[in-house]
């Protein structure tokens, strides 16, 4: 019998306005970064995790103005906790999925193979398990479309729309810091581009566009942040077919 954990959160500070937050019960290589962003006029959550703890009450003390929450993509292990929140945003090809609470959309169910008990070292609370587990449907206030702004006061991050990994995939770029949220388009790992909703063709095609890019910071969904050197190796090994996971040969 897996404990129950006495906290389900942990963050570092890795900027004055920035926080990354992680599920450190949940297995390293599955869980996802949730980016706290400080602006002038509002804080911006950048996904919301797994949504099996209370992440609006970890928050509270973090938090001394209005917090905007947007999700990179409906992924459960990104936005399963996004029901918790008012102002909310998605990219508009995945709002009805999450309003029907599309647990398949979200690769949520045990049998895809992404929420599974191995995940889990302690449990969010008694009685948890990965069949238990209910992806939360939720009415996002604010559709996201490619060009949108997300204004902080001081600053206004511009939506990405990269579908390839899920249909409503996207990226956050913020000018003022020359920094890419990348959600899962992009991270340096192994890419998922055979689930469920996936469709290659069409990732190739966002991984063509952010080559284009050159942030000087590259914040991802999971795993490490890194520069735009690696950016670019991780976009080239994509499209070499190097780095899909539906071709490991690169392993
Ligand atoms: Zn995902
Ligand atoms: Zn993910």
């Amino acid at each position: 019998m897996k404990p129950v954990a006495t906290e389900w959160f942990q963050h570092e500070r890795l900027a004055p306005d920035l926080i990354r937050i992680t599920e450190k019960h949940f297995d390293p290589i599955a869980r996802a970064n949730l980016w706290l962003l400080t602006g002038r006029d509002r804080h911006l959550l950048i996904d919301t995790g797994l949504g099996v703890s209370d992440l609006a009450r970890y928050l509270a003390p973090l938090l001394d103005k209005p917090l905007t929450v947007v999700c990179t993509h409906m992924h459960f292990d990104h936005a399963g906790g996004l029901a918790d929140f008012h102002d909310t945003c998605l990219h508009c090809q995945e709002i009805d999925l999450m309003k029907q609470g599309d647990a398949t959309a979200a690769l949520a169910l045990p049998e895809q193979g992404f929420n599974v008990d191995g995940y889990f070292d302690e449990l969010p609370y008694a009685g948890f398990s990965a069949a238990s587990y209910r992806y939360r449907p939720c009415v996002v206030q604010r559709a996201l479309n490619d060009g949108d702004t997300i204004d902080l006061g001081d600053r206004a991050l511009e939506v990405l729309h990269l579908p390839g990994h899920s249909p409503g995939s996207i990226a956050l770029y913020d000018p003022a810091q020359d920094t890419l949220y990348s959600g899962d388009v992009v991270y340096d790992g192994e890419l998922i581009d055979n689930a469920h909703g996936c469709v290659p063709d069409h990732y190739a095609a966002s991984m063509v566009r952010l080559a284009r890019l050159a942030p000087r910071l590259v914040h991802p969904g999971h795993y490490h942040s890194f520069g735009t050197e690696r950016l670019h190796s991780l976009v080239t090994d994509y499209l070499a077919g190097r780095r899909a996971s539906a071709c490991p040969a690169s392993a």
